[in-house]
């Protein structure tokens, strides 16, 4: 018997019934043995294989979504959990900005895994379309992506013309380079504040009213760690990120009412491109090896890791649901316990 490897995901009672009853014909898999079925589950045991194409066949015959076809045995045996909450937002449409790679990225796949269309942007065609396809292959929800720089007018014209109405913003872009206090001019906190301020701000006044006439929405914002405890290279995250947190404060509770939330996810170190370059630029600087940085960093960490873009975006689904309308002007950190503090 499968036991606790038994996953209802998020449907409906009756598709629920019938896929536990599914699962509990599969005999139990060793806890050491990972699998991460390809798209036809050709690198499953046979007995897995089985079952994965009568899932895949049950769920094209009752429109399933291909995320509770693909994502069982992932979800049970990569991470060993549960996931039976349903976040009560499929059939909505998100704008998750800056989400090719990284964080955005992983709040997107959070967000189609539960069934939410999206529209993705990042300034790179190529790993956009990629991401784009895969999240549309994997979770079968649609995808739009669009090839701007959203820190620019035409940009963020560009992503509200695919999605003039969404009912999710994820706010996100590039972070500002490091440096030491003395480096910056006028230029680059303007650019800083143009990307990690106003142009979230910007996305935010413009979908803001058709979420409050609508009477509900959810938006995001990924901040950094750095709103809650400064980091000293990064200055212009430092004072961009700030303002956009005294803006939401503010600006959050005049909407709530509405049933509009508006929220900030502030991460601490997660294992992306972002984090690689700045591990590089300490290691230029220091003369350390990269893989030293790395470690000192993780040190420092309780957790002794750096996050993983799959756990950030579950946060952000999680905010991003219908269990989280009472959570109004908040900013949520998730840093393994990186930033010392008791509240
Ligand atoms: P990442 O891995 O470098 O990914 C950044 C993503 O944003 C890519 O898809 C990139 O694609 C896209 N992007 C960057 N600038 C953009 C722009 N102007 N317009 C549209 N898309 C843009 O970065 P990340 O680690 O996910 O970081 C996301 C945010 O969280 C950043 O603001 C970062 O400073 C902040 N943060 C990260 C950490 C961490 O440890 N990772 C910690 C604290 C704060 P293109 O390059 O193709 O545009």
């Amino acid at each position: 018997m499968l036991g606790h490897h038994t996953s209802c995901f998020h449907l409906p009672l009756q598709r629920r019934n019938l896929k536990v009853i599914l699962l509990n014909q599969l005999p139990s898999i060793g806890e050491s043995q990972t699998l991460s079925p390809d798209n036809d589950g050709r690198n499953l045991p046979i007995v897995h294989r089985v079952f994965h194409k009568l899932v895949i066949r049950l769920n094209l015959e009752i429109g399933l979504s291909c995320r509770s076809l693909t994502g069982y045995c992932r979800d049970q045996h990569n991470f060993g959990s549960e996931r039976n909450m349903d976040l009560g937002i499929r059939g909505k449409t998100a704008i998750v900005c800056a989400s090719s790679k990284g964080l955005g990225r992983g709040c997107a796949e959070a967000l189609a895994a539960d069934g939410v269309s999206l529209v993705l942007s990042a300034r790179s065609d190529g790993p956009l379309q990629e991401t784009a396809a895969h999240i549309r292959k994997t979770y079968g929800v649609e995808v739009t992506a669009i090839a701007c720089d959203i820190t620019t007018e035409e940009g963020r014209a560009k992503v509200l013309a695919a999605c003039p109405d969404p009912d999710i913003l994820v706010n996100n872009a590039g972070g500002p380079p490091p440096g030491h206090w003395s480096d910056w001019d006028r230029e680059d906190f303007i650019a800083a504040l143009d990307a990690n301020m106003l142009t979230p701000i910007a996305l935010i006044k413009a979908v803001l009213p058709g979420m409050m006439a609508r009477g509900w929405g959810r938006i995001v914002n990924i901040t950094s760690q750095s709103v809650k405890a400064p980091i000293p290279i990064l200055g212009l995250s430092n004072a961009a990120r700030t303002g956009l947190t005294g803006y939401v404060a503010g600006t959050a509770r005049q909407v709530a009412a509405s049933g509009v939330t508006i929220n900030n996810l502030l991460p601490g170190s997660h294992d992306t491109d972002r984090r690689r370059g700045l591990d590089t630029s300490i290691a230029q600087s220091s003369g350390q090896a990269v893989a030293d940085v790395t470690k000192d960093v993780q040190s420092e960490i309780p957790a002794r890791r750096y996050g993983t873009a799959e756990e950030f975006g579950a946060t952000c689904a999680f905010m991003c649901s219908q269990h989280a309308g009472f959570m109004v002007g908040q900013n949520v950190l998730l840093d393994g316990g990186q930033v010392n503090s008791t509240l």
